[in-house]
């Protein structure tokens, strides 16, 4: 992420809702901002879960081509940079993690002493966002700069972050008038924003720190109940790390999985092809 962007991705979510609290502590809140933060936490959730992790990170099935660019587009608006860049640092986590070369490992190079894991939990939390130079493009993501649309959607960033704001407020227009407008954009623009990056950065510092292993992966990513609940069934990162492709993360009856219902439901309707489904034989492998 160039500078701009990352004043822009941390400076907008965390001054508004710093002004949300304030003024909504006045006001008080109702449904038509709760709803709002709701339906856009959950849609533009699924952009970066859905889209930008499991679909153009990791091609764990096909999309028909609309239903790609929404979610290109959409993952756009989730305040957490453009959508080759987020391909591009995620797959160089996989390539290195936990390992020197991991752009947000909460153990390279922290170890040991309550201090180095509180120091390494911060910068795979959201430190790294400073200190790590942006992933290569050429290197990570050549695939993706194949395709003009998806490079268009990357080059108009700063169109959907705006977006992000301008629907939640036309949101509160429509259903309220002009200060449910403005509410919403707070509620369901900024402090959702603010949300959804400390759940999708708890991937990276708590699911690699915090919960149980299923699969010996031979670095530290975790199963974690809480940050799957709060990630829409992201925080399965253990199976994650063990079977990247796959399309669906939760692999036992009590491991939730929102995105991996999405990709079943998208499959069903036809908007989805050549899933990766865990077999019997992949699910044996490995474990520990
Ligand atoms: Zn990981
Ligand atoms: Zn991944």
């Amino acid at each position: 992420m160039n500078n701009r962007c990352t004043v822009l991705n941390l400076g907008i979510p965390m001054v508004g809702s710093i002004y949300a609290v304030l003024h909504f502590t006045e006001r008080g809140i109702g449904w038509i901002e709760v709803s709002c933060l709701i339906l856009f936490f959950t849609v533009i959730g699924l952009g970066i879960t859905l889209g930008f992790h499991r679909y153009f990170t990791h091609q764990g099935f096909h999309a028909i081509t609309p239903l790609g660019l929404f979610l290109a587009a959409v993952g756009s608006m989730a305040f957490q940079g453009p959508v080759i860049g987020w391909v591009a640092d995620h797959r160089r986590h996989h390539r290195y993690t936990d390992q020197d070369g991991d752009p947000h490992s909460p153990h390279v190079p922290w170890r040991g002493g309550w201090f180095g894991r509180l120091a390494g939990l911060l910068h795979a939390h959201v430190g790294w966002i400073f200190t790590e130079p942006g992933s290569s493009y050429s290197v990570y993501a050549q695939d993706l700069l194949k395709d003009p649309t998806l490079v268009l959607i990357e080059r108009t960033y700063l169109f959907w972050a705006g977006l992000s704001l301008g629907l939640p407020w036309l949101y509160g227009y429509v259903l309220g008038g002009p200060e449910h407008g403005l509410d919403c954009l707070l509620f369901g623009g900024c402090v959702r924003a603010a949300l959804m990056q400390h759940c999708t950065w708890s991937v990276n510092s708590f699911g690699h720190a915090y919960g149980y292993q299923t699969y010996k992966t031979g670095e530290q990513s975790r199963n974690n109940f809480v940050v799957a609940m709060l990630t829409l069934g992201e925080g399965w990162h253990n199976n994650h790390h063990a079977f990247p492709r796959c399309a669906f993360h939760g692999l036992k009856s009590h491991e939730y999985d929102v995105t991996g219902l999405i990709v079943r439901g998208l499959e069903r309707l036809g908007l989805v092809s050549d899933v990766i489904h865990p077999t019997q034989a992949l699910l044996d492998r490995g474990r520990r």
